[in-house]
């Protein structure tokens, strides 16, 4: 009997309710889900996908990096791979769908696939990445890492609160950390890597859109900026001759703010701030700020940090205040190749749906991946855009949107692949 994408759907969603309860924490309801790195949960999951993707006649292998990967194999033995997937590991008290999602809706694919004997003229690669949140071992997306071949075995030595290494836990999870170079996919079998994630933003539910086309993942820059006054007595310093560091450095706060709502694609924060003596009756001396700046184009983003630059030097020279400011963190956009890119955006109107491009705000396994192949991401709409929490939702019925754009997907790839 052939199946519908809303069979499809209706079993991913029974999986990810499975899932969630591979949990530290054990009510998802209030505490969320909690599944980290190389753990019993990790173990759970992974134990349990396995028998799922048995189940759809799949072939199944963990590699050294706690990866798991599971391949619908084309009847071509020799044809390239599409890889799709996500993280299973979660943030401490997270929600049922950051990362796992992008797991069970390719798995639910496949299921529709086999139900419906389509044949594909290449291999389906769906990965449950260890671990990309980095909650555990401050080892931010260490499975797309391995798989690109960019793992760096100096991370091994990183410790988790309980002073284990990383390197002890994969061995405990049955992983050889020393053969990890050797799970790196080789660029030429690869024909790009697709990842599904919710959009952890309100766009696409303000838009009442199901899914949405990423084109970019954000570039990032952070910098500390120090904001130095003339601390005085509160009461006797006249207002006209004082030099207040916060004030200044409460220009600085409305300065980036208004350059980011007044510039397209950049968003910014004044997220920190350390002020010193601080107290209620001392004009402040010195003022620390974060400050960050995200874009999906690099260019903007760097024009930005010079526009601001050149207005807080303004700002606090009009104040008698100096500075100095420090670039503390940077790391560059990654773009989601265009013509991937291209196919999603047809594959969602294939559904019947409008197609909409965005970028995405946060970091993904993409951006590791980027470095083996062409990515692209689609993301689905969360509730409220609430995510890294336990009010992480979404509709049933936006997995069966999501089947069906992957579906298409599928065809899109197959007909250029005929056509290659
Ligand atoms: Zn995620």
């Amino acid at each position: 009997m052939n199946g519908s994408f809303e069979q499809a759907a209706e079993q991913a969603w029974q999986w990810l309710e499975t899932v969630a309860r591979f949990s530290e924490t054990q009510d998802p309801q209030h505490d969320g889900v909690t599944r980290q790195c190389a753990t019993p949960e990790h173990r759970a999951t992974l134990d349990a996908l396995t028998a799922w993707m048995r189940e759809l006649g799949m072939s199944v292998r963990e590699d050294n990096g706690a990866n798991l990967i599971g391949r619908h194999a084309s009847a071509n033995p020799d044809a390239r791979t599409l890889l799709l997937g996500s993280h299973q590991d979660t943030v401490p008290n997270g929600g049922k769908y950051d990362g796992i999602m992008g797991v069970i809706l390719p798995l639910a694919l496949v299921k529709y696939l086999r139900d419906n004997g389509i044949e594909l003229p290449f291999h389906l690669d769906v990965v449950a990445f260890s671990d990309e949140e980095g909650s555990r071992f401050s080892s931010t997306l260490l499975g797309s890492k391995v798989l690109a071949g960019t793992f760096d075995s100096a991370m091994l030595d990183a410790t988790d609160d309980a002073g284990v290494t990383l390197k002890q836990a994969l061995e405990a999870f049955g992983c050889r950390p020393e053969r990890i170079a050797e799970d790196r996919y080789a660029a030429e079998e690869v024909i790009a890597f697709l990842e599904i994630h919710i959009e952890q933003g309100p766009q696409l539910e303000l838009a009442d859109l199901p899914v949405g086309v990423v084109s970019a993942i954000t570039g990032i820059e952070r910098h500390q900026l120090t904001v130095h006054g003339l601390a005085g007595h509160a009461g006797t310093v006249p207002m006209q001759v004082r030099q207040d560091a916060l004030v200044g450095a409460a220009g600085v706060i409305q300065l980036v703010d208004a350059l980011c709502r007044e510039t397209e694609e950049l968003v910014g924060v004044v997220g920190k701030i350390d002020n010193a003596p601080n107290g209620v009756n001392v004009i402040p001396q010195t003022t620390t700020l974060s400050i960050e700046l995200r874009s999906p184009r690099d260019e903007i983003r760097r024009r930005a940090r010079e526009t601001l630059r050149e207005r807080i030097e303004a700002s606090l020279a009009a104040r008698r205040l100096t500075f100095d400011q420090t670039l503390t963190y940077e790391q560059s956009a990654v773009r989601c190749s265009e013509w991937l890119c291209g196919e999603l955006q047809g594959a969602v109107r294939d559904s019947g749906i409008s197609p909409r491009v965005l970028f995405s705000g946060a970091g993904h396994d993409g951006l590791a991946m980027h470095s083996l192949c062409d990515i692209g991401m689609l993301f689905l709409r969360c509730e409220g855009g609430v995510s890294h929490h336990p009010g992480e939702a979404i509709k049933p019925q936006d997995l069966t949107a999501a089947v069906e754009v992957l579906t298409h997907v599928c065809h899109r790839l197959a007909r250029r692949h005929d056509t290659a």
